[in-house]
């Protein structure tokens, strides 16, 4: 009979050692292994990439075991060099986009969750694809894994291509050539494959393997309650950031459809109940869009929402897809907004760093082109 084989990339360290002495191997061959996957950041099964595994294991892992790595079909570097972007076909030829993006001194991956999404947010190119299917653990990991490669290799500029986006900003450091940051804001809605999230996420927080602390890690949500209220029950740690948009429930679910199944109020008390249950502050996006969301009455809006929560405010100037044909705020009114929230409502903001545009890379811009 045939059985399924293993890939590798979807197993805690734990399954490893559980795996390995289902196989009958010592534990030491499952840490030297975990070790080649994570630290060495091995991308196949062979004696080059596994040299002190036995060859009886290395047989076992070929027959009944796989990486699966996702393949780059294609890589595109924003002008700035700053964002690259994978357009990575998974195993069954389903196709996803990664995001590799600089800021001074540090380095996130945007992955994805799904491929395509069901959320169908009116301003987001991933939504207008429609849902495709989930990812799984090892497509997750994968992803964090294929950007932790191209840093090794542009560190040790062993290929001059892969050099190309280390061009460094002014004040990038050592640190931008490891792999710290990962953001769950690529395709698809991470809490809508929660199982499979989560999995991950003890995957690349392990501390013998990438070691992402939970401070490292932000999953962006547009509003799933029950997985919200889940992270809540289950403490998970890491950075909640929700997706708001607007105050008004009728114009969020002129935005953001899924709001009509789980509408404001209810949002917002799983929010409170999030915070209260985990000590630990929300990020609120909002995406900018001239003369929709982006009035002082807006600002006064959210401020009065927000009020007495841990909070804080990511304010993203929207960011151009073909189907939808709303503008960017303006960085005036951009400001005007984020000085309300300050002076009015003491609600700290940021205007995100735009990244990576000119490749559609930015968010709410990731979409597989139908090629
Ligand atoms: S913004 Fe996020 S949740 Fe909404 S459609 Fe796009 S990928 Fe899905």
């Amino acid at each position: 009979m045939h059985t399924a084989r293993v890939n590798l990339h979807g197993l805690t360290r734990e399954q490893l050692h559980v795996q390995f002495a289902r196989w009958g191997f010592p534990s030491v061959h499952a840490a030297r292994l975990w070790s080649h996957l994570y630290l060495d950041l091995a991308d196949s099964l062979s004696s080059a990439t596994l040299p002190d595994l036995p060859v009886r294991v290395r047989d076992r892992l070929a027959a009944e075991a796989t990486l699966e790595s996702p393949r780059t079909a294609l890589a595109t570097d924003s002008s700035d060099g700053f964002t690259r972007k994978y357009l990575l076909r998974l195993s069954d030829d389903e196709r996803i986009e990664t995001v590799l993006m600089r800021f001074t001194g540090r380095v996130t991956a945007c992955i994805s969750s799904q491929a395509g999404c069901a959320m169908g947010c009116v301003f987001c190119a991933t939504g207008q694809m429609g849902f495709l299917r989930d990812l799984t653990p090892a497509e997750i990991v994968a992803q964090a894994l294929h950007v932790a490669r191209t840093l090794r290799r542009a560190s040790e500029a062993a290929d001059p291509a892969e050099a190309r986006p280390e061009s460094p900003p002014p004040a990038t450091t050592a640190s931008s050539s490891r792999l710290r940051n990962v953001v769950l804001m690529g395709m698809g809605e991470p809490l809508h494959n929660y199982d499979a999230v989560m999995h991950a996420i003890d995957i690349l927080r392990d501390p013998a393997g990438l070691a992402l602390g939970a401070e490292r890690i932000t999953l962006s949500t547009v509003g799933v309650v029950p997985g919200i209220l889940r992270l809540a029950r289950e403490r998970r740690p890491l950075h909640l950031a929700v997706s708001l948009h607007s105050a008004d429930s009728a114009e969020r679910a002129a935005l953001v459809p899924v709001a009509k199944k789980w509408p404001l109020d209810e949002l917002m008390a799983a929010c409170r109940t999030y915070s209260e249950t985990t000590g630990r502050r929300i990020f609120y996006e909002w995406t900018l869009i001239e003369g929709k969301n982006d009035s002082p009455e807006h600002a006064r809006a959210v401020g009065r929402l927000l009020r007495g929560l841990p909070a804080q405010v990511n304010l993203i100037p929207l960011n151009p897809t073909t189907q939808y044909d709303g503008v960017p705020t303006r960085p005036e009114a951009a400001k005007r907004f984020q000085q309300i929230l300050a002076h009015e409502f003491s609600l700290p903001s940021t205007v995100r760093q735009r990244r990576g545009l000119d490749i559609a890379a930015g968010c709410g811009q990731l979409a597989v082109a139908a090629t």
